[in-house]
């Protein structure tokens, strides 16, 4: 059975940077699970995991704009201290919930001097090729509720 639209699919996968250092894996987790067609996943991976079938292996090289986006430099700002008001103690790598021209976004704090903290609105893997090592574990058809709802259940899904 081939990973088509409303299929659900799991696999396992290993994300490289362009160094080849590892951002995230599922190894020793249960192996990812979504709605294929859904936009579950970045859209360049869900392509190349169309037609794919249990077992297979594959790598994908995903672009930034097919990936997390690319890098906008007008999400990078420079905001008094004092705009983070109960917060004592601001270091670098912190994150917060901020309002962008698209509504809620999460800003990372990349720098603090004195009372300027710099903040990045952009995701942490915007502007990078991605690089995928996947195995695909599972196929199956969605059932009537999980395609009404958008989701999967059970197993690596929903519960509810
Ligand atoms: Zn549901």
């Amino acid at each position: 059975m081939q990973i088509s639209p409303n299929s659900v699919a799991s696999f396992h996968y290993t994300l490289t940077d362009d160094q080849g250092q590892v951002i995230d894996s599922s190894e020793g987790r249960e192996p990812l699970t979504y709605l294929h067609g859904g936009g579950h996943i970045v859209p360049g991976l869900e392509k190349q995991m169309a037609g794919r079938v249990v077992g297979d292996k594959f790598n994908a090289d995903v672009t930034p704009e097919e990936g997390y986006g690319v890098h906008h430099a007008e999400l990078m700002q420079e905001v008094p201290r004092e705009a983070f008001q109960g917060v004592e103690d601001i270091q670098p790598g912190m994150q917060f919930q901020g309002r962008g021209p698209q509504g809620e976004i999460n800003v990372t704090v990349t720098r603090v001097e004195n009372d300027k903290v710099f903040i990045d609105g952009n995701h942490p893997l915007a502007g990078k090729t991605l690089h995928f090592a996947i195995e695909v574990t599972g196929v199956r058809d969605a059932s009537a509720e999980e395609l009404e709802h958008g989701h999967v259940h059970g197993a690596g899904g929903h519960h509810h």
